[in-house]
């Protein structure tokens, strides 16, 4: 049977064009048509679904996420989340109208990225990070959930096995980030000690001495004091506690800054994308990378908007990156909503409101995977005035999908004879979804997942 979707405007995602009162007709799955609002209005013969108040758009394409299969955790191979917890997670994706995920985890195997995708409307793609230095790293941060298949694998037999991209090269985790405050240091502190820091406190401790670019020779020796004490560490042997510091945040460090150069390279060898980490602890790793001859491959920088640059260290970065022709991705992460590791929007604003600096959206995983919904990032960049509907949407749908080949079939546009992959949301407000169709099929009404939606 034939749909019509009549809609208060119609966003193609190409093109940077609306349709005023325009319509999608669908049919066995696909795209049969997009009309103007003259054609619209005629009879159609077929079932018709009045929207005036919505916008429909393409379902969007989130190529920066983890936690989304049950393949190793982030690119330090942590344990997979259980079962329930990564077909939540695409849950949450899918609620919120993004039909088709990139796991940048990057160290499963394609088998694990394939469950996922059977398992789960969301069309689930892989990325490999299986460089030497990324397992190095992994092992030395973390590895728990990596299997001997895991060990074994390349970059070269995972794009052989269908992965579409390379990276995330580095990550907070093994790059002595974010993972490390919120994991690794305080259950390192906990095992020395027997006491709890936050990771706030962890992270206090790691910056005062190794500074925010992981630099040995950076330390601060008054502050490392004043934050021990304030931590409730004010009797350790200090050299005790600073040797479990390094001990700990730096055997990945320098296996993580191998894996991002590998990577790299390999992206360019091989002609395929890569999505890398860009963060303090890979700045002048990056700033010596943007220089590599890329006849073949682009390099997406990861999170440009990451907050553990200052501001202007973030748009310095994002202007060289972008005049080396590299292209930029802002994480959503937590900052507009959750607020948990995100609490200031000043690196977001400041790289969206100049030209050129962020091509793509995506999120990232937030706090333990509570990040804001990439569909709340489309809506605030039209709300703050960085982008039109048009473009916004865009950024989050053909932009990606035109970055990275082979991730989704029809290229996340609203054209003839691509898979019916859309959204319905409200106009005015795009966070709330009403409708998310995955090739044709309805799997989301009123932002709730329909059953059906897990194999
Ligand atoms: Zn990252």
């Amino acid at each position: 049977m034939r749909t019509l979707i009549r809609a208060g405007v119609v966003v193609p995602a190409t093109g940077g064009r609306t349709v005023e009162n325009g319509g999608v007709v669908i049919e066995n799955g696909r795209i049969l048509d997009v009309l103007g609002a003259r054609t619209a209005g005629e009879p159609f013969a077929g079932r018709i679904v009045d929207v005036p108040d919505c916008a429909v758009i393409p379902g969007l394409v989130n190529i920066h996420t983890h936690g989304v299969s049950p393949s190793p955790l982030f690119p330090s191979g942590a344990a997979a989340l259980p079962e329930e917890r990564w077909l939540g997670h695409l849950d949450r994706h899918l609620a919120a109208g993004t039909t088709t995920v990139l796991s940048t985890c990057g160290l499963g195997t394609m088998a694990e990225i394939r469950e996922a995708d059977r398992r789960h409307a969301v069309h689930v793609r892989g990325a490999t990070a299986h460089t030497p230095g990324a397992l190095a790293a992994a092992l030395a941060a973390d590895g728990a959930g990596l299997g001997p298949a895991h060990r074994a694998s390349t970059v070269e037999r995972m794009l052989e096995d269908g992965a579409v991209a390379i990276g995330e090269l580095g990550g907070g985790q093994t790059l002595g980030g974010g993972g490390q405050d919120l994991v690794y240091l305080p259950a390192a502190i906990r095992r020395l000690t027997g006491r709890t820091v936050t990771q706030e406190q962890a992270r206090g401790l790691k910056e005062a001495v190794l500074g925010r670019f992981m630099d040995e020779g950076s330390g601060d020796a008054e502050l490392f004091a004043a934050r021990a004490a304030e931590a409730g560490l004010g009797d350790v042997p200090r050299d005790e506690l600073r040797a479990l510091v390094v001990g700990t945040v730096m055997p990945s460090v320098g296996h993580a800054r191998d894996g991002i150069r590998e990577g790299i390279e390999a992206a360019v060898r091989f002609g395929v994308p890569a999505l890398v980490h860009s963060a303090a602890a890979s700045a002048d790793l990056i700033r010596s990378l943007l220089s590599l001859p890329r006849a073949r491959g682009t390099v997406i920088a990861g999170h440009v908007n990451h907050t553990s640059h200052t501001v202007e260290e973030a748009m310095r970065l994002a202007e060289a990156g972008r005049d080396a022709g590299w292209h930029g991705e802002a994480s959503v992460f937590d900052l507009l909503e959750g607020r948990e590791t995100v609490r200031t929007r000043e690196h977001w604003d400041a790289l969206l409101s100049a030209p050129g600096l962020v091509d793509v959206l995506a999120t990232d995983y937030g706090h333990d995977g509570r990040h804001d919904p990439l569909i709340a990032g489309v809506q605030d960049l039209i709300d703050a005035g960085h982008r039109t509907l048009a473009q916004a949407v865009e950024m989050a749908t053909s932009v990606p999908a035109a970055l990275i080949p082979g991730l989704v079939d029809g290229g996340a546009m609203l054209r003839r004879g691509a898979p019916a992959d859309v959204v319905i949301a409200r106009r005015d407000d795009l966070r709330d979804v009403r409708a998310v169709l995955v090739g044709g099929e309805d799997v989301v009404r009123h932002g709730q997942v329909l059953a059906g939606v897990h194999a």
